[in-house]
This record gives C-alpha cells, sequence and structure tokens, in this order.
C-alpha cells in the first residue's frame, strides 16, 4: 500500500477549470472571485462579513488588531494549538496567557480561563481542537462579565457545529478565523478568512487587509478641493495580506463540496470509533451531546511518551502517516525564552505525551482505514 498521509487536499477537476478560467481574464489580483469566496463563507457560517487574507495566521494577525490588542494586553488562549494562535497576541504587542485543557477534548477549559482573568486581560482566543467546539456558551458569559473580546480560533472548525449552529456564525464571539491550508477542511493553496457580525470590525479589517489604505472618499480626512480620483489615504498601519481571485476561485468550488467533505469525514470518524474500540490502554477522541465535529483530525491517545514514540515509529514504518498535535506552544523555545515554563498546564502536556493522530481526509478508502486500524490494533498489543 502506498505512504498513506494524516490530512491531505481533494481537488478535482472542477477546482482545476475554476482556476484556469481566472487565469485568462482581467483579474488575478483583487477580482470579482474574492467577493464570490467571501459570501459563500458568509452562506454557509451565518456570518454577516468575511474578509478573505493570504493565510490563517494573517487572519489572526489582523483580527488581533482590530480586538485593539497591543502592549500591556493579555490575552488568554489554548496550549494545544498551532503555534499561530499565540504568534497573533506577540505580533500585536500583547502577552499570550495559556489556560490549561479538559482533557477528553483538549480544549481549554472555562474555569482555567477565568483563573487567568486580570486587570490586564483584554480577550479570550479559544480554539475549536480537532474540530470539536469549545464550551462557547460559558466562555461567552465569562467575556461578557469581564469587557473581553472573543476571537474564535476556527481553522480545525469549518463544517463544525456548536448547540445546532455553525461554528463561525459569530453568535458567541465577536470574530471568527479560518485556514485553507491544504490538511484543513476545504482549500485555496494558502488562504484564511475573518468572519464576523460586527460592522466596525469588518471595515478595520478590510483596511488592514490592504495597507491601512482606503479609497472611499467618503472616509477621506484630508482630501483637498484639487483632489481627484486618483487620491487615496493610508490611514492606519496595515499589511498586504491579500488573497488572489485564482485561489478564490478554488474556495468558491471547495465550498460547494464542504458539505460532502464534511459528511465523508464523519464517516471516517465513526468508522475508526468502531474499528479502534476496546483496545487497552487507547483513549479514542470525545464528542460532546452538544458539539458535531468536523473532524479535522482524528486523535488517539496512549499511555505515555514512550508508547507514543514506539506507536508513531511503527505506524510510519507501516507506511501510514501518524502525527502529534501539539507540542503546547509555550514548550517552544522560543517561548521559553519569553519566560514560559514547563508545568504551567500539566494536562496539556499529559495530553501531548500520548497523543497520536492518524490519517483523516475525503477521499481515505475504506481498505485504508481498516489497514490503519490493525496495524495500530497490533502496535498496541505488543506493548500491552
Ligand atoms: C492551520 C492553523 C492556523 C494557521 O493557518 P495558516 O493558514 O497555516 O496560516 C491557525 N490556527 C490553527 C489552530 C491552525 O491549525
Amino acid at each position: 500500500m502506498k505512504f498513506i498521509p494524516y490530512g491531505r487536499q481533494n481537488l478535482d477537476r472542477a477546482d482545476i477549470s475554476a482556476v484556469s478560467g481566472t487565469l485568462g481574464t482581467d483579474w488575478i489580483t483583487q477580482g470579482p472571485k474574492i467577493a464570490e469566496f467571501e459570501a459563500s463563507l458568509c452562506a454557509y457560517t451565518g456570518a454577516k462579513y468575511a474578509v478573505a487574507v493570504a493565510n490563517g495566521t494573517a487572519a489572526l494577525h489582523i483580527a488581533a488588531l482590530a480586538a485593539g490588542i497591543g502592549p500591556g494586553d493579555e490575552v488568554i488562549t489554548s496550549p494545544i494549538t498551532f503555534a499561530a494562535s499565540g504568534n497573533c497576541v506577540l505580533y500585536a504587542g500583547g502577552r499570550p496567557v495559556f489556560a490549561d485543557i479538559q482533557p477528553d477534548t483538549a480544549n481549554i477549559d472555562p474555569e482555567q480561563i477565568e483563573r487567568h482573568i486580570t486587570k490586564k486581560t483584554k480577550a479570550i482566543i479559544p480554539v475549536h481542537f480537532s474540530g470539536h467546539p469549545c464550551e462557547m456558551d460559558k466562555i461567552q458569559k465569562i467575556s461578557k462579565k469581564r469587557g473581553l473580546l472573543i476571537i474564535e480560533d476556527a481553522a480545525h472548525a469549518l463544517g463544525s457545529e456548536y448547540k445546532g449552529g455553525k461554528v463561525g456564525n459569530c453568535r458567541y464571539c465577536d470574530m471568527a478565523i479560518l485556514s485553507f491550508h491544504p490538511v484543513k477542511h476545504i482549500t485555496t493553496g494558502e488562504g484564511g478568512a475573518v468572519l464576523t457580525n460586527d460592522r466596525a470590525l469588518y471595515e478595520k479589517l478590510l483596511a488592514l487587509r490592504t495597507h491601512g489604505i482606503t479609497k472611499d472618499p467618503s472616509r477621506f480626512t484630508h482630501a483637498g478641493p484639487y483632489d481627484g480620483a486618483w487620491y487615496h489615504e493610508m490611514q492606519a498601519l496595515g499589511f498586504n495580506y491579500r488573497i488572489t481571485d485564482f485561489q478564490c476561485a478554488m474556495g468558491v468550488t471547495q465550498m460547494r463540496k464542504l458539505p460532502g467533505f464534511v459528511a465523508e469525514r464523519r464517516k471516517i470518524a465513526a468508522a475508526y470509533g468502531e474499528l479502534l474500540r476496546n483496545i487497552p490502554g487507547l483513549e479514542l477522541p470525545a464528542e460532546r451531546p452538544y458539539a458535531k465535529s468536523a473532524w479535522h483530525i482524528y486523535c488517539v491517545r496512549v499511555k505515555d511518551a514512550a508508547t507514543r514514540k514506539y506507536a508513531f515509529d511503527e505506524l510510519r514504518k507501516a507506511g501510514i502517516g501518524a502525527q502529534v498535535h501539539y507540542l503546547p506552544v509555550y514548550l517552544h523555545p522560543y517561548y521559553r525564552r519569553l519566560g514560559y515554563k514547563k508545568g504551567l498546564c500539566p494536562k496539556a502536556e499529559r495530553f501531548y505525551d500520548g497523543e497520536l493522530t492518524i490519517p483523516l481526509f475525503p477521499g481515505l478508502k475504506t481498505k485504508e482505514i481498516k489497514f490503519v486500524a490493525t496495524t495500530l490494533r497490533k502496535i498496541l498489543a505488543v506493548v500491552d
């Protein structure tokens, strides 16, 4: 059997012809496909506004800036995430504060959030790890009580549902971000988006995406009588975080297939749930009653770090692309140099020690799913 990666894109003729269709037009950067893609994100999630950008990290960066995060501010986030969830706070000059997780979902624990709130706390960045939504009702309650903003890192959760509503609808947050990296639920190569229901935040995000420049005469502050149609103003320090028209063409065709992708991911997760039942020392990922996960990744847990290393190596030898998600962000050397220390979030550290991600993506064949499950079962029978 050929090597099975832990995740991969699913592109077909529709995506390819959509991309090549844009290349012959006058628009290869800021064309009509961008608004069309943004509209499809809004229609699917229920958010009012979407701002598509170059990647998910850029989305986090401009969301942090639009939230007003700056020097002296603390922002509470999860340690079990991709580094970008914490890095965006550093980009903005603030300090990320890591609150420990709930072991069954590896999501940030609302009680731990409360424990870490200080006078400097400005915002919370919950991460829907693996696609399983966080307890947003509790997190929203905390934010209301304390006057904090919420930016959901929904990079794993496009297509997930929380209490019957789509993640990204922004009912429980100020902004939510998505990533369209090839391992995520849909892809534009590189790409990301910020979703919001707030008009003022939306306008800030639009400006930050493109240098903080406005061409809208109603917003000009210094236009004179001899300024013409060429005139524009840079009113904030923004970036070039634009996405291209041909990427968004692919985003539009990918969005049409998203419901099918999510259904297939859920089917694969259910199959693993059956095939990996009752293996001593193996814990399977939870799905709480309030949640419907879009299953970005399928994370199992073994009893300790030695077993994980052994199982990981054996899976790789068998041609199975196991992965590990994630080293707690604050244990990266860059964060250690900022003063974060081992022991900060003991549950996150324990989770990391035993975590193993096995392949899950639309297009994974039934015989590959069975092969992954039987191989893992055999490996764990040896260590037990
Ligand atoms: C992928 C990812 C990001 C960043 O997305 P990019 O598009 O790769 O920049 C942010 N947060 C999480 C949790 C992610 O998994």
